[in-house]
């Protein structure tokens, strides 16, 4: 059966922001983190640069987005984490300092989220409908723990192109999925020793926006997953607005937040 979206709209599309900046690095190498002033400043590109050309650009766009935080981040660079929200941007959680959580056992995981939520309350007064797991790693017992925390929907898993529903002993926990094709990091990341290149923006916008023209045609929920410090960079911010400007070619299409999504999917539910 295929997915029902609002006002008899085909398909639903999102961008997302994962607003890391040095939070990944200092968890996977705090080491690292205490002498690389190059690893530092790569991400610092995001808060710095990158957030506030998202915000032009989703400004000229009129569009809201959805930016997940880490708690790291917000106590750390408050000042474009403000902006975001002033300028009515939804705002989910991301870990406290982007922890794998696979890396985690659940009594951690519980005490992480604990204090991620008190430092997005405490900071900017929001009390988050969505969570996106840093690196996209969910343990089994994640969702019950989100369930139980007040969490509208998770956006970190892959099971279906659609919103879905993760069973969990509290009832079902929405899921408004992501996936690997539509993330920024694979395709634009320098790693050494990675065997992807820096891609092309022009070879990515071919790829994200076959994919969102076949996601259409099968009602799906087309939810790009961009970093600041990654997506920050002028060529890439030009290719959001292009593919931005070619997704509103097609009749029919539903440009939200997750949040929005996840509120859609929840309302089904019940119905
Ligand atoms: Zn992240």
């Amino acid at each position: 059966m295929r997915y029902k979206w609002p006002k008899a709209q085909q398909s639903a599309a999102v961008l997302s922001f994962d607003f890391d900046a040095e939070s990944g690095f200092l968890f996977r190498e705090p080491e690292k983190a205490k002498r690389s002033l190059a690893d530092l400043e790569e991400r610092r590109f995001g808060p710095r640069v990158g957030v506030d050309r998202i915000l032009r650009l989703l400004d000229r766009l009129k569009l809201k987005a959805s930016f997940f935080i880490p708690g790291w981040t917000v106590e750390n660079h408050l000042a474009p984490c403000t902006r975001i929200r002033d300028a009515g941007h939804e705002i989910g959680a991301h870990g406290n300092v982007h922890e794998a959580v696979g890396m985690l056992d659940e009594a951690q995981e519980k005490s992480v989220m604990q204090r991620q939520l008190k430092i997005l309350k405490d900071h900017l007064g929001v009390k988050p409908a969505g969570y996106r797991s840093p690196s996209w790693d969910v343990n089994v017992w994640t969702p019950a723990l989100l369930k139980t925390h007040g969490f509208l929907y998770d956006s970190s898993l892959m099971g279906n192109d659609v919103p879905y529903d993760v069973p969990t002993p509290a009832g079902p926990l929405t899921e408004v999925p992501v996936q690997w094709i539509m993330d920024d990091a694979p395709l634009f990341r320098h790693v050494y020793g990675a065997t992807n290149a820096i891609a092309d923006p022009a070879r990515v916008f071919q790829l994200w926006s076959s994919e969102f023209t076949g996601m259409h045609k099968e009602n799906g929920c087309f939810v790009l997953t961009c970093h600041p410090f990654v997506s920050g960079r002028a060529s890439r911010i030009q290719l959001i607005e292009d593919l931005v400007r070619f997704t509103r070619k097609q009749r029919g299409v539903w440009f939200t937040t997750c949040e929005e999504v996840a509120r859609w999917h929840e309302k089904g539910r019940r119905s």
